[in-house]
């Protein structure tokens, strides 16, 4: 039986449009429309790509942005005081950074001074920690987007064996966490270190792979029926008129003949992780937020 695909372009589209729904509504009780704040440092091309989709989503629900753009050149103290004016100001409800950073900037550091409520990316420590607690504060977008499109499609969790292929603290140190304190799945992580990953992904009935490596996981690596969630989007260079074409992490010719659920790279943890930004900004605005997300 053909992959129902986890389509995450359309159920980011259809969160969009409930956010649309709460910012009009917040505007006709006369409030302010939440308010983004976006830091891009340097002239990477999928940097900017990435920056000016999340501006986007932002003028489509109704929120207020601005674009901070500083040169490639501009000191850690520097970036880290332009962090602390946006702390100190009110009118801007969350703010993020998009990495990579230059080298002689910690992204550690610089991500780690933005206050818990405005971090709407999820990356600070204290969000981090947050997860395992009862009262979790913003959760990191990327696996925060992860669970939503999981649940919209009604794929179960509780007691199933998730495997974690990846353990970066952006995605899949705190997927794992989400999965385990969360959602009560049985959680095995993988990384570079693990031997015989086979072994390990082929008992999966849900496989999150986060590694950036193009077409890790192959058909004979999983089981019948397993959910495939791919996080991994890197840009193999081609002869097409954009220069490249962008690959997922999972092999999804041979993958989707085996899954009962599949995301498909592009379209799938891209649209989620910027639906799950909008929905972290609202919550950043406005703690009365009544759409149901599910986590
Ligand atoms: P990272 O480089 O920080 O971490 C990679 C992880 O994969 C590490 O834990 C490493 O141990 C593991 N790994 C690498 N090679 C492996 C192998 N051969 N076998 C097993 N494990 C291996 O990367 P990241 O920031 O976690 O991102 C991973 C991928 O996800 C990248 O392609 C990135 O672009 C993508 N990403 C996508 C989104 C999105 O919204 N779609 C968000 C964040 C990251």
């Amino acid at each position: 039986m053909a992959a129902t695909i986890l389509d995450g372009r359309k159920i980011a589209d259809e969160i969009k449009n409930e956010i649309a729904v709460e910012v009009a509504a917040l505007k006709d009780a006369g409030k302010r429309a939440p308010h983004l704040a976006a830091i891009l440092v340097g002239d990477d091309g999928a940097s900017h790509t990435y920056v000016n989709n999340k501006i986007k989503s932002c003028k489509k629900v109704g929120f207020e942005y601005t674009l901070l753009n500083f040169p490639e050149t501009i000191s850690e103290a520097k970036l880290m005081t332009e962090i602390d004016r946006i702390n100190a100001d009110d009118d801007i409800d969350g703010v993020i950074v998009q990495l990579p950073l230059p080298d002689h900037i910690s992204a550690a550091k610089v991500t780690d001074r933005i206050l818990p409520h405005k971090d709407v990316d999820g990356f600070t420590n204290e969000n981090y920690g947050r997860i395992t607690s009862k009262k979790p504060g913003l959760l990191p977008a990327t696996p925060f987007g992860i669970v939503e499109l999981l649940k919209r499609y009604n794929v179960p969790m509780e007691g199933k064996h998730c495997v974690m292929v990846g353990n970066s603290r952006t995605v899949g140190a705190p997927m794992s966490s989400i999965m385990s304190y969360h959602e009560n799945a049985t959680v095995t992580v993988c990384h570079i270190y693990t031997e015989d990953l086979a072994k390990h992904t082929k008992q999966a009935d849900i496989l999150i792979v986060a590694t950036g490596k193009p077409a890790l996981i192959k058909g004979d690596m999983v089981k019948d029926g397993v959910a495939v969630v791919d996080v991994g989007i890197t840009r193999l260079p081609s002869n097409n008129e954009r220069g490249y074409t962008l690959s997922g992490d999972v092999d999804f010719e041979e993958v989707s003949k085996k899954a009962s659920f599949i995301t498909p790279v592009p379209g799938g943890v891209g649209p989620m992780t910027i639906a799950s930004l909008l929905l972290n900004t609202l919550k950043a605005a406005t703690t009365a937020s009544t759409i149901t997300t599910k986590i």
